[in-house]
């Protein structure tokens, strides 16, 4: 697919630096307020937020087949529901304005100066209200891992596991922003050895690096999505982390899976990096063997080459690299997630969003959550300031980042960024 926003060589009259994760490339949506603005859609550029709400009132936007008042509003909802021809053309005409030849912003002084925000003044919020949420399984290292863990080497993986994108539905309330504190959550807990539960704040606290993308259309009750029409549901991408509490995790999973060890809380990035700005990273996935059933099977490349980390910062300190991975290590794709999720009819709504599961790499320093990087415990992360990580303590901050690079362009996702409060 050949998008004109997405040309290597452009440039905006913005200044963007070369570290920056917004260039002229990328352009993701996202929902901010001000002291001064209401809630309302932005682009993101450099250091700027580009206010869509002032270029649409104000005639920048016409022709494009916007209905009024579709961004200020809460909730990018109504805008990425118009469909992905639409949102395809604002973004390419937000390139247009953007591009360093192009003078009807740049020269235009009193409308760049409403028209552009920094960021540092203003509060992101959440991009869409998520009817629905899953949370897919689909990474083979970290399935692996956890099998080993909690069963054997030999059998790590269940039956299923290759057959078919594992997954369940989780809580969409409890999905919050960067920015959010999140508190320690408190439930059943059965210590090793213990002969009942005791009712306690979790002990075992972690986070989960994932992806998860958004969907823009419906499908309706009973009309499976095909692998191949996936692409037109597939609004864009966010960082997602699937905040886990391991001890309440293991005594309440058995057998219908996770419950109120995950739907304390969920944080995603608050910029929505669009499927098309993400199209030139595109890349293989892994040889899928046994192959899988027809309505599974898929043609072109349908993963994504974003770097991916993680940091630790203890409340004060020094922010600690703990996980470097990649997104391309996924076994199933998106467009199988959503084949597999609509498979039995289930209907999609604007906005759900669909988790990838925790994604890790094949590398002790390649995983994906502190279950995995601490090996369950029994391998303490050792800190820049001295102390040991086994798992999450209170006053600490979880930082995720993501990147590609390609062609001499670099775009990211913005930063997410939660910290550990203790239990309410
Ligand atoms: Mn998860």
């Amino acid at each position: 697919m050949n998008i004109k926003a997405n040309d290597p060589s452009l440039k905006s009259w913005v200044m963007v630096s070369a570290e920056s994760d917004f260039p002229i490339q990328n352009l993701p949506f996202g929902v901010f307020k001000t002291d001064y603005l209401t809630a309302g859609a932005g682009v993101a550029i450099g250091e700027y937020i580009l206010d869509l709400t002032y270029l649409h009132e104000n005639g920048f936007l016409d022709g494009l087949g916007l209905p009024s008042g579709v961004f200020n509003q809460q909730y990018l909802n109504s805008f990425i529901g118009l469909g992905k021809k639409i949102t395809r053309k604002v973004r390419n005409r937000i390139s247009e304005l953007l591009n360093r030849e192009n003078e009807e912003l740049r020269d235009n002084k009193p409308a760049r100066e409403l028209a552009l925000i920094p960021i540092k003044e203003a509060v992101m919020l959440m991009p869409v209200n998520i009817p629905n949420y899953t949370d897919f399984y689909s990474n083979e290292h970290h399935a692996t891992h956890v099998g080993e863990m909690f069963r054997d080497k030999e059998n790590a993986l269940m039956p299923n596991w290759k057959h078919l994108p594992v997954g369940y539905h989780g809580r969409a309330s409890s999905i919050v922003p960067s920015g959010a504190n999140i508190h320690r959550p408190k439930g059943q807990l059965k210590p090793q050895g213990a002969d009942k539960p005791l009712f306690g704040t979790s002990k075992r606290l972690d986070f989960e690096l994932e992806m998860a993308f958004i969907t823009c259309k419906e499908n309706g009750m009973g009309n499976p999505v095909s692998t191949v029409e996936a692409d037109e549901y597939i609004f864009g991408f966010v960082l997602f982390n699937d905040w886990s509490a391991r001890d309440i995790q293991f005594w309440e999973y058995v057998p219908l899976g996770p419950f109120l060890a995950k739907s304390f809380a969920s944080s995603i990035s608050p910029w929505v990096v669009t499927a098309d700005a993400l199209e030139p990273f595109r890349t293989k996935g892994p040889e899928q063997i046994p192959e899988v059933l027809p309505y599974l099977q898929y043609a072109g490349d349908k993963n994504y080459d974003i770097d991916l980390e993680v940091y630790l910062q203890p409340e004060g300190e020094e922010e600690n690299l703990i996980c470097s991975t990649n997104f391309k290590y996924m076994y199933w794709n998106a467009n199988q997630q959503l084949a597999h999720q609509t498979v039995n009819g289930c209907n999609l709504k604007v906005g759900d969003m669909y988790a990838s599961g925790t994604i890790s790499g094949a590398e002790p320093g390649s995983y994906g959550s502190m279950l995995e990087l601490s090996w369950k415990g029994t391998k303490p992360l050792k800190l820049k300031n001295g102390e040991e990580r086994k798992f999450l303590e209170d006053g600490d901050a979880v930082i995720m980042k993501g990147c590609c690079k390609k062609n001499g362009v670099r775009l990211g996702f913005g930063e997410l960024r939660n910290r550990i409060l203790p239990g309410k």
